[in-house]
């Protein structure tokens, strides 16, 4: 893997991939092909055989998968078999199709059987029943390893496996629904300590051993194994060291502040008694963790009250922690929105613009915005301001001011960023974005569209998008106000 190689990081908004694509940037490492479950559904082998023809990736970083606690894999068997098979089938078939040099595929530690000698060495896979509530996830991940291998015996293909132990880190997933342990904890603390309750609940006896490694050090090993391993055999990614989930709660209870007790809730169950790595084939490879687990902790619970925050509130002192809302982000002013679309196209994207009113949304509208969502990577909407509205449409409009309007916009899945113009028409702020795709509504001809000879002439398209029968603002504000 050089600096110029085309490396895809499949599932690159989750945990692992996201810190994968931090230590690839972090090494310089800049020709990333990145795409969300959005644009590209990896469970789909036509979209993810089209994607590699297209995109010839020559090193693949297999980090998309269906990922969940004890809670939803116990709920929810079938989606986790299913969905992590079709995957990694779609995605190492492709890659082997399309001459990728090499993948990375991720399996875990879960994936061994249920009681067997600790610290786990590598050849124990398939020596043992697997844990109840785990084994759908892991047969699935099994098959991965499988396959990996088979394709190598058969076709030389330049597979390898990882198996990392659990993981922890910014971008972890928080919701008690489906975290792992130590997310969960660090919530549950959390919400305590700022609750003021006196106790916090752990789920088992708090004698199971774990192990935890920090993202960064994972995305560090896989940057490793990328570079210098190449062989059939599969390698555990862990730390080396085990702490009892009642140390586990503790440590956690102290770099939160949580000041009350801690109560075991034996009724819930507590899984294999131990589970532990064993890293020596790592070792042996050159590569060991550095970060530690307090300070690991410490720098997660950072990144959970920051992403956490209500804009105004100091840190840590909410009362109520929810999750972050959809439209954090998205509604910027031009600088804000020319930063997005510049690191938008460093990583390959392709930009589109829609603009409008947007007074009262309708299904028209949403239309609208999945066609151009379709048509592009990322869609940037400019809303007319009140002051342009008015101008343009009369006195009585808008119905809804700027600030609901972008709001609301900014809530919609297909739309990624919103920016608010002043004047009559978006002309400025299309020749400053230089989007990809103009989409306008097909009421429009390709020489109305304002911009459309600016986008055209820098080699970018103009969609006129299907419109939706039945639906328009001013007759649903006629009806409004006609008594
Ligand atoms: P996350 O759930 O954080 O991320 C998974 C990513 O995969 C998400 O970005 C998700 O996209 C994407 N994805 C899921 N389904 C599809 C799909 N059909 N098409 C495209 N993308 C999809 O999981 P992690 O980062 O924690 O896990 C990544 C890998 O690491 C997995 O293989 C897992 O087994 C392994 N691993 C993880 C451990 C852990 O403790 N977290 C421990 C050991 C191994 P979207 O955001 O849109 O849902």
């Amino acid at each position: 893997m050089d600096r110029d190689s085309r490396i895809f990081v499949a599932g690159h908004r989750g945990l692992v991939g996201g810190a994968i694509t931090r230590a690839l940037r972090n090494a310089g490492y800049e020709n990333l092909l990145l795409r969300d479950r959005a644009e590209l559904d990896l469970s789909n082998p036509e979209a993810a055989n089209t994607f590699f023809h297209e995109n010839q990736p020559s090193h693949v970083f297999l980090a998309a998968a269906k990922v969940g606690g004890v809670h939803a894999k116990r709920s929810k068997p079938a989606e986790f078999i299913e969905e992590n098979l079709r995957i990694q089938n779609s995605v190492i078939s492709a890659a082997h199709r399309h001459g990728a040099e090499k993948l990375l595929f991720l399996g875990s530690s879960c994936i061994y059987p249920n009681f067997i000698e600790q610290p786990i060495e590598e050849h124990s896979l398939l020596t043992g029943p697997l844990e109840e509530t785990n084994q759908w996830y892991a047969i699935a991940k099994i098959a991965g390893i499988k396959m990996i291998q088979a394709y190598r015996k058969q076709y030389g293909f330049s597979g390898i496996s990882a198996i990392p132990s659990n993981l922890y880190g910014p971008g972890d997933n928080f919701d008690l629904e489906t975290s792992g342990v130590l997310p969960a904890l660090i919530r549950r603390f959390h919400e305590a300590k700022v609750t003021g309750a006196p106790e916090v609940v752990v789920w088992g006896s708090g004698k199971p051993m774990r192990e935890f490694l920090h993202v960064d050090d994972l995305a560090d090993a896989c940057l490793h194994l990328m570079r210098n391993y190449d062989e059939d055999d599969i390698i555990n990614l862990g730390c080396g060291e085990d702490i009892s989930i009642t140390e586990l709660a503790s440590l956690i209870g102290n770099i939160v502040g949580f000041e009350g007790r801690i109560v075991n809730d034996t009724s819930m169950p507590d899984g294999p008694p131990r589970r532990l790595l064993d890293i020596d084939r790592m070792a042996a490879l050159g590569w060991c963790a550095k970060i530690t687990l307090t300070e690991g902790i410490k720098a997660t619970y950072q990144w959970y009250i920051e992403t956490n925050r209500t804009e105004g509130e100091p840190n840590g002192t909410r009362t109520h922690i929810e999750k972050v809302p959809p439209t954090r982000g998205k509604i910027s002013d031009l600088s804000g929105i020319l930063n997005r679309t510049a690191a938008w196209r460093a990583d390959g994207l392709r930009i589109g613009f829609a603009n409008g009113c947007f007074d009262i949304l309708h299904p028209g509208h949403i239309s609208l915005f999945h066609q151009a969502q379709a048509a592009c990577d990322r869609l940037v909407v400019g809303l007319n301001s009140d002051i342009s509205v008015k101008h343009l449409k009369g006195p009585g409009r808008p119905v809804n001011d700027e600030k609901s309007r972008a709001t609301l916009l900014a809530a919609l899945g297909d739309v990624d960023a919103v920016v608010v113009f002043v004047e009559d028409t978006p002309l400025e702020l299309i020749e400053a974005i230089r989007p990809d795709v103009l989409v306008k509504g097909a009421d429009y001809s390709g020489k109305t569209v304002v911009g459309a000879d600016f986008v055209q002439a820098n080699g970018g398209t103009v969609l006129l998008a299907r419109l939706e029968e039945g639906h328009s603002t001013t007759n649903t504000i006629k009806r409004l106000t006609s008594g």
